[in-house]
């Protein structure tokens, strides 16, 4: 385990293993995005694979693979099943679109994943399309798909945007009481391009808390902890349904429990999704030498991390979110 400059334990490592995606999500994706044009120079399974042992043998012991879209990456079960005959690595878990879960949960879990998150912004086939791009039938059959695969824990993810979803919040309340699955209201973030997060568009958790205040009852569960991200946990006492609520906008804790570095696609390790700050894996991954500069990197990165993100001033994002993780 490591602690940082202000005293926080970062015991978590999430991974980008690919800035590719087969959605094009409105508030992730920024418009005419190019970055795939170029030859992709990402990290190959055995660098993450090294990468994570020198992670696990520093004390870092959950891990999760994110993107772009993971599941489009075809040594993924083999990228999992390397992690998880790691000694000291406790968890690991994936981020998905759900648009590839049907062929691939059973296979990831065979390999060793642990957790899977699905994001999942409406249950509306047309809305689901016009904030993601994508087709809703296939990310369903995912999610039943993992719900029976045997995974710790199947969670949805869903981010909020005024004049968007607001409508969907409710029905994907009642969806996840019903298959037993926690779902997390997320704020919008400015990680496309500045443009993406205007007072139009942008809802708070507070709102949508008020939305589920007018149809049940919400009991806080403040030792709630689901997995080891930073949403506050709410119980619906009429549904049941377990709703986390992250507010990385309007919470003015919220980085004071931050746990985790970021690993970007290309090798660079991020301290804070909202700070420029990146330091580069690559070459000294590919130098020939032993694991010891590797180690010192990751250990500055800890080190470096910001006291708090920055996404509440002017902040402009100059890598998008696929490219740097989610
Ligand atoms: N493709 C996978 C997925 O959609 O889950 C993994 C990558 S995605 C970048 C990881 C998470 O970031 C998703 O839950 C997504 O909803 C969230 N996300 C992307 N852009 C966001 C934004 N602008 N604000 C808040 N969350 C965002
Ligand atoms: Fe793709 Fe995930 Fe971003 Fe949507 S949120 S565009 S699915 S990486």
């Amino acid at each position: 385990m490591h602690i940082d400059t202000f005293g926080r334990k970062i015991d978590y490592l999430r991974i980008s293993i690919t800035d590719r995606c087969n959605e094009r999500c409105l508030y992730c994706m920024p418009e005419g995005y190019q970055g795939w044009s170029l030859k992709p120079d990402h990290l190959t399974a055995g660098e993450i694979i090294r990468i994570v042992r020198v992670a696990a043998d520093m004390g870092l012991r959950k891990f999760r693979l994110t993107g772009g879209e993971p599941l489009l990456r075809p040594d993924l079960v083999q990228i999992v099943a390397g992690m998880a005959a790691i000694p000291g690595v406790e968890q690991i878990g994936i981020s998905t679109n759900g648009t590839r879960l049907a062929a691939l949960a059973k296979p990831l879990r065979e390999a060793g994943l642990a957790t899977v998150n699905v994001s999942l912004d409406a249950l509306d086939p047309g809305l689901y399309h016009q904030m993601t791009g994508g087709t809703l039938g296939p990310v369903l059959a995912g999610i039943r798909t993992a719900a029976s695969a045997g995974f710790d824990r199947v969670k949805l993810n869903c981010v909020l945007m005024r004049g968007m979803n607001e409508g969907e919040i409710w029905p994907l309340v009642l969806f996840a009481a019903e298959h037993g699955f926690p779902l997390r209201l997320i704020e919008l973030m400015p990680v496309t391009s500045g443009g993406v997060l205007t007072e139009r568009n942008f809802m708070s958790s507070a709102e949508a808390m008020e939305l589920l205040r007018q149809r049940d009852q919400l009991i806080p569960q403040p030792e709630r902890h689901v997995g080891f991200g930073p949403a506050k946990y709410y119980q619906l006492r009429h549904t049941g349904a377990l709703v986390g609520f992250i507010g990385a906008l309007t919470n003015p804790h919220f980085c004071e429990t931050c746990n985790k570095l970021r690993l970007t696609a290309d090798g660079k390790v991020r301290p804070c999704l909202a700070d420029h700050g990146e330091i580069s894996l690559r070459e000294t991954l590919r130098c020939g030498d032993g694991d010891t500069g590797i180690r010192e990197l990751l250990q500055s990165a800890v080190l470096g991390k910001p006291q708090e993100h920055r996404f509440r001033g002017a902040f402009q994002p100059c890598r998008p979110m696929t490219a740097i993780g989610g």
